[in-house]
């Protein structure tokens, strides 16, 4: 039976429910300020590739090298990607299918490890990511996991502390690279631990891998084995993931840890995405946009540590930052429920050395890239530490939320998004 008219024609109208939830997100994006660090606000370009008929498409295998047919319009967008990320990072390799971070790093573990191996990652605890080894996770049981913290000084990495344990342990892999870690790593000292030991590196760059392309941090890629990122933080584009390299030795085992390891068919209205997302990323107002992600760090950090607020290692080499709630006697739990009523988006997070458990962690994460992406500067940034500032002060007076509430729509109303 043919479809009726309507079928190709009728959009969310047809499904209200559906449209109203999806609105009602569209007003929450709109009039709040965005400061998880795992966010970020894509172009118009990005959500139109990302939600287009290519998810009508399915393609198995790598271009030009397909299970099915029809896929000539598929090889030449995967194609794309692939070009703008060797391009964007200056490699010679890049898999573009990984569905989210955590598939880049199981399907590297899968093709270049063997079952019960031994993974060096960093603890959660100290600002790892689950994805590396966690034991909740697949890859935590499926690896030997041994982890890494910072020291209780710096709370930085203690190079020494990673040299011993590689030692001891002769992890065949180890991994740099986390979801809380505010600082840049040195991946040097890293690889040289590697390969004294007999391990691969690899880094994960989700949260920095925006800075990397544009030189305003270390690139990872010539020290690494292999480099895994998300696409929709700090490279503000499609959801999802990529995994670049420059061994050839290696394309094998990371190409079939991908795909049939961990995937099924590609997503390859994802992978449009990611081709707009890095031809974007190639532009010179992508650098401009990620100098300004690092000052507008920069400048939140200041105020927030001027105001009393003890920020994690001092401050950030990146977007991302830690704020020690101890001084405010809050936890980040009811922190971050203050400031979300107040219009001000953060995540609760765990401190290194937190003595609270994570559901009630002594600290929260803040990032300035969504902020960064909607126009905001230094200014906005302080303004933005003193509605903070103001709010963890009075977490249970309404009156000051709603009055912090008002002025976060303003400034929100000033810099529109869609
Ligand atoms: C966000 C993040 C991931 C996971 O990404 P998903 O797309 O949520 O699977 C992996 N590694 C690091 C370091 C991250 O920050």
């Amino acid at each position: 039976m043919a479809q009726t008219d309507s079928y190709f024609t009728t959009g969310l109208d047809a499904d209200p429910e559906l449209a109203s939830a999806i609105a009602g997100e569209l007003r929450r994006q709109q009039n709040g300020v965005e400061l998880i660090a795992s966010e970020n606000i894509v172009s118009r370009l990005v959500l139109e590739a990302q939600g287009s008929i290519l998810t009508n498409k399915t393609v198995e295998g790598l271009p030009y090298a397909r299970y099915y047919g029809g896929a000539v319009f598929a090889d030449a967008i995967e194609a794309l990607a692939i070009e703008r990320a060797k391009k964007l990072f200056n490699c010679g390799f890049a898999n573009v299918q990984p569905h989210s971070g955590s598939n880049a790093n199981a399907a590297v573990f899968l093709g270049m490890l063997t079952l019960g191996d031994t993974i060096l990652s960093m603890n959660v605890a100290a600002g790892g990511h689950i994805s590396h080894g966690h034991p909740a996770t697949l890859t935590g049981r499926d690896y030997r996991i041994v982890s890494y913290g910072v020291s209780r000084e710096t709370e930085r990495i203690d190079l020494d502390e990673v040299r011993d344990l590689a030692r001891r342990e002769r992890p065949r892999m180890m991994i740099a690279g986390g979801s809380a870690y505010p600082r840049a790593i040195d991946f040097a000292s890293m690889r040289a631990i590697a390969d004294e030991v007999g391990a691969y590196l690899l880094v994960d760059m989700a949260h920095f891998a925006g800075l990397v392309a544009t030189g305003l941090h270390p690139d990872p890629l010539p020290h690494a084995h292999v480099v895994t990122t998300t696409t929709y933080k700090s490279l503000r584009g499609a959801r999802g993931g990529m995994a670049l390299w420059n061994d050839e030795s290696l394309s094998n085992r990371i190409n079939a840890g991908i795909f049939p390891g961990v995937q099924g068919s590609v997503l390859l209205h994802g992978v449009a995405g990611k081709a707009a997302c890095l031809g974007e990323a190639l532009r010179p107002a992508f650098a401009a946009y990620n100098r300004a992600v690092i000052d507008n760090a920069q400048a939140l950090a200041h105020a927030l540590a001027n105001m009393g607020l003890r920020i994690v290692t001092g401050g950030t080499d990146t977007g991302l930052m830690l704020v020690d709630l101890d001084a405010r006697r809050l936890t980040g739990d009811v922190a971050a429920k203050a400031l979300e009523r107040a219009g001000l988006a953060v995540n609760k997070n765990m401190i290194p050395f937190d003595t609270r458990p994570p559901e009630a962690p002594s600290g929260l994460r803040l990032s300035s890239n969504a902020g960064t992406t909607r126009g905001f500067g230094a200014a906005e940034f302080e303004t933005i530490a003193r509605w903070i500032d103001r709010v963890l002060k009075n977490p249970d007076d309404d009156a000051v939320i709603g009055a912090v509430r008002k002025d976060v729509a303003a400034l929100c109303a000033k810099h529109p998004i869609y």
